[in-house]
């Protein structure tokens, strides 16, 4: 990392000295973040630490989800300050939209109608909201294997979607390349700094609604980059004397879809096929790996991993003892707190964040119940 400073503008992405050598199928090189500027004295609202104003938000209620104290879960689990706070609360059932709604109104800004994206997903779906309030035209890139929910959610706000006949890597690329050749905005996740930049508001109205920081969070991981966004809240937090240190976090992965978790052990990102039933996370090079490494040993967080069938287990558990349906990237989150409490503080402030609404993926969300096959056309059938 060089250090190097840049104004914000509407094409600035990466470092171009820290991306050169930038290969494809690796990590992104030469990540930036946003800098808070001046003094901001508490209390303060989020929208002061943010770098765009608020006159160019667009109309679209985004942030300030419900932190949910689940009664149930607290009793059965002896963790009486767990909390978890919903994103799938936010208008398109997704965390990104806060990524997308900063982007959005950068876009606006800086008069750009055209935002361009790859997207797993959810992303895409969010991005085509966000930008559908704004009056924008929103092109898509999505990997075939996306779940039809997110799909439809996009075309019925309105963008333009291509299928890509390959993963999220393929996607990615295409998009790249759309935006070279077509101009406007490009939203890819961590190439575009204001992804993690908005993706830091989660952290900082966590804070406000516990009046204090967490002690642990546990965060689904795929890319890295909505850990970097928590992350960079934090740290926001502490530049600004709110809070004093930044929280442990747990990052969470797929058994089958580790990437990050695996270069935290050895290092090294490799680029190798993965698959799990949470898609929202399953990336075989996590674009934002790099930096989010880095945040990780800064902050001496941890990563862990949860087979499919304990994300599924997770799912199913999580909405019948609560009544929060999430998605299975959503549920992993959870699934590692479920492994990792024998060894957790009972006492600790432990907040899970699940970052997606579970009817965003309703196949994979029949893996773990039972559906009813007899039809019945009686009460008698049943007594
Ligand atoms: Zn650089």
């Amino acid at each position: 990392m060089c250090r190097a400073t840049y104004e914000i503008s509407p094409d600035l992405t990466v470092c171009a000295d820290c991306s050169s050598g930038q290969q494809t199928g690796q990590p992104l090189k030469g990540i930036l973040e946003v800098e808070l500027r001046g003094i901001i004295d508490p209390p303060y609202s989020i929208s002061e630490l943010l770098p765009v104003e608020p006159d160019y938000f667009p109309a679209i209620p985004v942030g300030n989800t419900p932190l949910w104290e689940p009664e149930n879960l607290r009793k059965s689990t002896g963790f009486r300050r767990l909390y978890i706070k919903d994103d799938g609360a936010n208008p398109t059932a997704s965390f990104k939209d806060r990524a997308s709604y900063l982007v959005s109104a950068a876009a606006r800004k800086y008069n750009i109608e055209d935002i361009t994206l790859a997207s797993t997903g959810n992303a895409g779906s969010s991005m085509a909201g966000v930008g559908a309030a704004a009056g924008q035209r929103i092109t898509l890139f999505l990997p075939k294997t996306a779940p039809a929910a997110k799909l439809v959610q996009a075309l019925q706000y309105g963008a333009r979607v291509f299928r890509v006949n390959g993963n999220y890597d393929m996607a990615y690329d295409l998009s790249l390349a759309f935006s070279e050749r077509k101009g406007g905005m490009n939203r890819n996740t961590a190439y575009n700094p204001l992804t993690i930049e908005g993706k830091k508001t989660v952290s900082l109205e966590i804070c406000q609604q516990l009046k204090r920081s967490p002690d642990l969070l546990f965060v689904s991981v795929g890319d890295g980059c909505i850990l970097s966004g928590v992350y960079k809240g934090f740290r926001d937090l502490v530049q600004l004397g709110v809070i004093a240190t930044v929280p442990r976090i747990i990052g969470v992965q797929a058994e089958t879809s580790d990437a990050l978790c695996r270069a935290y052990s050895t290092g090294r990102f490799e680029n190798i096929p993965t698959s799990t039933v949470a898609d929202s996370i399953c990336v075989d090079v996590p674009r934002n790996g790099i930096h989010a490494l880095a945040m990780l040993r800064t902050f001496d967080g941890e990563m862990m991993t949860v087979s499919d069938a304990e994300i599924i287990q997770a799912q199913s558990y999580l909405s019948s003892s609560t009544g929060l349906f999430t998605e299975p990237a959503s549920a992993a989150a959870f699934a590692g707190f479920q492994k990792a409490a024998s060894r957790l503080d009972r006492d600790a402030v432990i907040v899970i964040l699940a970052t997606g609404n579970g009817l965003k993926d309703s196949t994979s969300a029949t893996l773990g119940i039972q559906v009813p096959e007899t039809l019945i056309d009686s009460i008698d059938d049943i007594l």
